[in-house]
């Protein structure tokens, strides 16, 4: 019965009607002729648990997990990836045909093919890396670069005691700084990230002293509304190389395209004109 189905997949959050995904993943449906369907699934904490378990008997393959779910999902799931579990919060689920979900975080591989397309050159063995907040992002952020062998993370919140726990959980590659001192942090690095949402359209601008940037550090921004914050701005006045957010988006939902509809779809302009169309 399952050959005659369409294969579905959506991205479940609340709000939710703001997420490009939908876009995203239906972009390159429509370019691979996939006959396939994706769409935002507004879903209150309360319902997750129901909602996750009808969703594999109504032909979803598979979805992705935005705020406020990306934790809770994590005690749902019947088995989570290793790298969900040292991030502590899922993305990305897939649904096996017997109704297994399988949660998994593909934030950390968005960000980092997403920095590896927008600066060619860089490498992990480069230098510290200076990393601005400790949320969710900020640890799928932090785990990446220490596996891809970036020799220590510099870490400022504000809030310390966060930026400490990470300390605790990831060991002591990771330093922490004063918010106060997130200038002198920037200074020392040869990659430099924002993960918090500082910059953002309704958040207030990231106000950090820049004047420390080198033109050999590449800084990229997770904040990707809008694309040019003020951050890359004047980092490119500075020299350096500069990558936005919203290949991040992109790349993160490339592992999800292929385990549900089979194809691993390409990220270029083509994909980031019909994302912000
Ligand atoms: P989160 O868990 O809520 O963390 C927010 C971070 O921002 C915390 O470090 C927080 O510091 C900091 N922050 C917020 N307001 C601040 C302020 N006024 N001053 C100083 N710091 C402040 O959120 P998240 O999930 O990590 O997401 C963070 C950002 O990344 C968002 O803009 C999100 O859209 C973006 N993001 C982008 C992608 C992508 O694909 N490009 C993926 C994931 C996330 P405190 O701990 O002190 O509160």
């Amino acid at each position: 019965m399952s050959l005659h189905r369409i294969p579905l997949a959506g991205v479940i959050g609340s709000p939710i009607a703001h997420s490009k995904s939908p876009r995203l993943h239906r972009h390159w449906l429509a370019k691979y002729g996939i006959a396939g369907d994706y769409v935002p699934l507004h879903v209150e904490k309360d319902d997750l648990r129901e909602v996750l378990r009808a969703l594999p008997k109504m032909g979803f393959v598979g979805a992705n997990v935005t705020i406020p779910h990306k934790v809770a999902v994590l005690d749902i799931a019947d088995q989570v990836s290793d790298r969900a579990t040292l991030i502590g919060a899922a993305n990305t689920l897939i649904f096996h045909e017997d109704g297994k979900i399988i949660a998994d975080n593909t934030d950390g591989y968005g960000f980092l093919a997403n920095l590896k397309q927008g600066a060619p050159n860089w490498r992990p063995d480069l230098g510290p890396a200076a990393v601005l907040g400790a949320g969710g992002a900020a640890r799928a952020v932090i785990v990446t670069l220490l596996d891809a062998g970036v020799p220590e993370i510099l870490l400022a919140n504000r809030t310390r005691t966060k930026a400490d726990i990470l300390r605790s959980e990831f060991g002591s590659r990771v330093r922490v700084f004063e918010w106060v001192q997130a200038g002198n942090m920037i200074e020392a690095a040869t990659t430099v990230v924002n993960t918090t949402s500082l910059g953002m359209v309704g958040s207030p601008e990231l106000r950090v002293p820049l004047d420390g940037l080198q033109p050999r550090t590449v800084v990229t921004d997770l904040v990707y509304n809008p694309l040019r914050t003020h951050l890359l701005d004047e980092a490119e006045k500075a020299g350096c190389t500069v990558v936005d957010g919203l290949g991040m988006l992109l790349h993160q939902g490339v592992p999800g395209f292929e385990r549900w509809f089979g194809v691993r779809p390409e990220v270029d302009q083509a994909t980031r004109d019909a994302v912000l169309a």
